[in-house]
């Protein structure tokens, strides 16, 4: 069966992370933005079988080609669909520099169970890599061809698109992407605590930094592991309300 996807705006779509709570850490959200004439995504997904499986959802909904790719942070589920749909992408310049490091690894399972063996705490995000990429053939990381160091604007047809570097404890090189149209804020990882294997047991998310998030015009947060939250929802969260499944919607 075809992937759905699920409609938030009038253009604006997310291919949704995986709802297996087993699985979901590793396939997290895809922001679809359709303008006009062109087609952006925030985030690539985790592997080339996701972006083809989110090229598909592209099709059905007649979208044109994909125009820019927006990494929210360089973090591998995010990023390693991008090969798949033939466009640059745009993230902050940290991203780049950690992705260009990236890139000089010889990827493949020998290399990620030597990695293992190096960082035994890394096993479970690896293994949930490994699980996500069936096929290393041919695989590449796309650069960011464009880069911020704060803020970004994009101007595609009658769309814009505001990017702005935020940072966080998940990863310095976290962006966030508002939509003021559509009033649609996409936030990435950005309040994560760290990932789990440079977590220390008094990490919790990012507290003041969710609170910066949150302006009177926003009315849906898209982050990269859960359902969208409302603006109540969030700032409920932002004010350390633990959130149920009800919740969240
Ligand atoms: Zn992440």
């Amino acid at each position: 069966m075809a992937d759905t996807l699920v409609q938030l705006a009038d253009h604006v779509w997310i291919f949704p992370r995986d709802s297996d709570p087993s699985r979901a850490e590793s396939q997290p959200n895809v922001g679809i933005i359709v303008t006009e004439k062109h087609t952006l995504l925030v985030d690539a997904g985790n592997s080339p079988r996701h972006g083809r499986r989110i090229m598909i959802a592209l099709d059905d909904i007649q979208a044109p080609s994909v125009y820019n790719i927006i990494y929210t942070h360089s973090h591998w589920d995010h990023v390693f669909g991008a090969m798949v749909f033939g466009a640059p992408a745009v993230a902050h310049e940290l991203a780049r520099r950690q992705l260009g490091e990236m890139a000089t690894r010889p990827w493949n399972n020998n290399y990620l169970l030597e990695e293992i063996q190096r960082t035994p705490a890394r096993e479970s995000s690896i293994r949930a890599m490994m699980r996500a990429m069936e096929d290393w053939r041919n695989f590449r990381i796309v650069q960011p061809e464009l880069v911020l160091s704060q803020k970004l604007n994009l101007y595609v047809d009658s769309t814009t698109i505001e990017i702005e570097h935020v940072g966080g404890n998940h990863s310095p090189d976290s962006v966030i992407v508002t939509l003021p149209q559509s009033r649609i804020r996409f936030i990435g990882d950005c309040y994560y605590p760290p990932p789990s294997y440079l977590r220390s047991p008094e990490d919790t998310l990012d507290f003041a930094l969710m609170r910066r998030l949150i302006r009177d015009d926003i009315d849906l947060y898209v982050d990269g592991h859960n359902p969208p939250m409302t603006r109540e929802v969030f700032t409920r969260y932002a004010n350390g309300e633990t959130l149920t499944a009800q919740s969240l919607g």
